[in-house]
């Protein structure tokens, strides 16, 4: 017998490896082969156990191994009717993930079988590509095949029959074809600290693994580095950029799974949850360099525990996650805060309403670059790859049209759906969502309703949880008082400033530590993700008797506050599953089992404080749900109601005129003590609603 050549060696070596270890596998893919499936998926762990030279082997040079490994699966000694002719093999779990911001040429990754980890930005439709192309010659008949590989599509220069340049035809029916897909896979929010631009890289796949993943799934993808190089235009470029052949594709659990919690930390966790200050503690963790807001931040820290998320047994799901909008006059301190969260949140995306990708905050169906030639692919927006997180979204009322509807979907239901172009996807967005937005003529009007001071519809703005409404109004004490801590805020960033830059700072690392303190945040950043991701992991409350007494007492307080006949209902039952994830989200910060009445109490104290500054009629001072739920407080409707009675009586009056003569519409409401603003203000809005038109100069007619 001839000796065998190295390469055949390393084809006998896998035969071995698959004898050992895969017999059942090939026997079931010999039996799905080709409809149901087309691969071999190999384990690496089981490669490595088998040789570990092999292993190696494989992930530094995967192509040539790769080839090998086929080529064992084919000549695998199965039943004579049954061929394995095309099948893949497809190495996966392999011992270490490489973080996509470190990829480098120097570390000779290039080449290499490597694993990412990440959230899918952006995924193509799948697409048929064509990897070998049959050429007709229109002269004589022949076929020429043409393999086809990456970089454009290679004609042949001549005809294999007559020798001639065709013309030729592509015959479909004889050329191959593969089902292909390119994924943009970016890093993991968790894994980026303080507000890192994330970073991404760009995956193909084929055949049998694609359309399997959609955007915003968490994936590792094992896959071999290649670079392409640059080209503008026409003149290439000395760069290159990095791309992954994608070999395997697996969708991961999207809990915390970067945040490593060791013994040590969930100890210090377990004490802290013990202080009896501890809400006091958490509110000072919450961007102490920003004066005041205990209230809002306390309910950021419940935001950020969540309330328990609940599937009932009918299947259907309360979400746990609780939405929370800060509305207010410029300069309030309001970026900043959101900007915070990005510190102590387990997972989080900060984004601004215009959106900084096609995607915007929620998702679409574009059509761009990405993929070849101007493919419709998937994109993930902000609350979707938020999804188990929070989303910070500063400047909500500038988002884009496209995101007005699809959001109602992703904050009540926390999913987006998307049908485009051939897409049809359902996203999951189960994040909670802090948004910050001014008011629509920039500053705040105490007197008017809310749902008219902010560019949101009443729809969405009901979905909230919480609105805090943050105004600018000058009042010495509190002035002082902020004026005194920002200055101090400012003097520890000199001192910190001067002592790191100065080679003989003029103060000692004692004075600045003693300056530093009041602005430091109560329990360390690091610690308090941690603390958070643990709670969400391991806590969830149940209900004690006295706390849902407690809850069930405020809301049928608050309600019958507007139980006489005509007044306004104060609140919906919307509210009342929103005091319950409160109370739920302040159980979890004590790593409670159970939500107690303080709980309740927390949770209906804010509640109450928040309605007190949005839920109110400005003109009767009592409380409307209506204002929040529907933009229009029942006054105003009240009296919207009668502006068009009088328009109308007034109409009826002037019957030679085309409609209702705007002097005798003003004297009228005049009697009703309407005043002309007020008219002329409730006019314009019944215009606009197309309630009401113009038919001649100042006269109007109610549709
Ligand atoms: P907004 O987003 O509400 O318009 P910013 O967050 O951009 O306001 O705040 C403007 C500036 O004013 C920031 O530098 C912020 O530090 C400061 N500022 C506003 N309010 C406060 C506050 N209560 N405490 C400390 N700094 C504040
Ligand atoms: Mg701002």
């Amino acid at each position: 017998m001839a000796q065998s050549s190295p390469n055949q060696e390393l084809v006998d070596r896998f035969a071995r490896f698959y004898r050992n270890y895969y017999r059942d596998a090939i026997s079931q893919l010999a039996q799905q082969y080709p409809n149901e499936q087309r691969s071999l998926h190999i384990d690496y762990n089981d490669l490595y156990q088998f040789d570990p030279d092999l292993a190696e082997d494989y992930l530094s040079q995967p192509d040539q191994l790769g080839d090998f490994a086929e080529e064992a699966l084919r000549m695998y000694d199965l039943p004579a009717d049954v061929s394995l002719g095309q099948a893949h093999v497809r190495l996966r779990n392999l011992p270490d993930t490489v973080d996509i911001r470190a990829i480098r040429v120097h570390d000779n990754h290039v080449g290499r079988m490597i694993a990412v980890s990440g959230i899918i930005r952006k995924a193509t439709d799948v697409r048929p590509k064509i990897t070998e192309a049959a050429f007709e010659c229109q002269r004589c008949g022949t076929m020429t095949y043409i393999p086809q590989s990456d970089g454009g599509f290679q004609e042949p220069h001549e005809c294999q029959g007559c020798e001639r340049q065709g013309p030729f035809r592509v015959n479909y029916d004889q050329s191959e074809f593969v089902d292909s897909q390119k994924l943009r896979v970016q890093e993991s929010p968790e894994g980026l600290r303080g507000g890192e631009t994330p970073q991404s890289i760009d995956i193909d796949i084929e055949d049998d693994i694609t359309g399997k993943v959609t955007a915003g799934d968490h994936v590792t993808v094992t896959g071999v580095l290649h670079i392409d190089q640059v080209t503008e235009g026409n003149e290439k470029s000395q760069l290159f950029d990095l791309y992954m052949d994608g070999v395997s594709v697996e969708i991961e659990d999207e809990q915390f799974e970067d945040m490593e919690i060791t013994e040590a930390d969930k100890r210090e966790i377990i004490e802290l949850s013990n202080h009896p200050s501890i809400y006091e503690e958490m509110v000072a963790s919450v961007a102490p360099s920003i004066y005041g807001y205990d209230e809002e931040k306390l309910a950021m820290i419940l935001q950020l525990f969540s309330g328990v998320t609940k599937t009932l047994p009918d299947g259907s799901r309360i979400r746990g996650d609780l939405h929370m909008l800060l509305i207010g006059d410029p300069g309030t301190g309001k970026s900043q805060m959101l900007s915070y969260i990005r510190n102590i949140a387990p997972r989080s995306v900060y984004t601004s309403g215009k959106g900084s990708s096609s995607a915007g905050l929620t998702a679409a169906a574009v059509r761009d670059d990405f993929g070849e030639g101007q493919q419709w692919s998937l994109e993930a927006g902000a609350l979707v790859l938020a999804d188990q997180g929070i989303a910070a979204v500063d400047e909500l009322d500038k988002m884009r049209p496209e995101d007005r509807s699809a959001m109602h979907q992703a904050l009540e239901q926390q999913e987006i759906s998307i049908s485009k172009a051939g897409i049809n996807a359902t996203l999951k967005s189960r994040c909670s969502l802090l948004g910050a937005a001014n008011p629509k003529y920039g500053r705040f009007d105490q007197y008017e309703p809310i749902g008219e001071q902010i560019d949101l519809e009443p729809a969405l703005i009901s979905r909230f949880d919480l609105i805090f409404t943050v105004t600018d109004q000058p009042d010495p004490d509190e002035d002082a008082a902020l004026a005194e801590h920002i200055l101090r805020t400012n003097y520890a960033g000199e001192l910190e400033t001067q002592r790191t830059n100065v080679s003989n700072p003029e103060f000692t690392e004692a004075e600045v530590a003693s300056v530093t303190d009041t602005v430091e945040p109560a329990i360390d950043p690091d610690l308090l993700r941690k603390y958070i991701a643990y709670a969400k992991r391991n806590c969830y409350p149940t209900m004690t008797d006295e706390a849902q007494a407690a809850i069930r007492d405020f809301y049928v307080d608050l309600r019958s506050k507007g139980a006489d006949e005509d007044a306004p209902v104060p609140v919906t039952a919307r509210k009342l599953e929103a005091l319950v994830r409160l109370a739920e989200a302040s159980a979890r910060v004590r790593l409670s089992d159970t939500v107690e009445q303080e709980d309740a109490k927390r949770s209906t104290d804010i509640v109450r404080s928040c309605l007190q500054d949005i839920g109110v009629d400005p003109e009767t001072g009592e409380f409307d749900a209506d204002v929040i739920e529907t933009g229009t407080s029942k006054s105003q409707r009240d009296r919207i109601k009668s502006i068009k009675d009088v328009i109308e009586t007034v109409d009826a009056e002037y019957e030679g005129e085309a409609g209702a003569p705007i002097d005798a519409i003003v004297e009228r409401a005049g009697v009703e003590d309407i005043s002309e603003e007020k008219v002329m203000d409730q006019i314009e809005q019944l215009k606009r609603k197309g309630d009401v038109y113009t038919p001649a100069t100042d006269q109007y007619k109610v549709v």
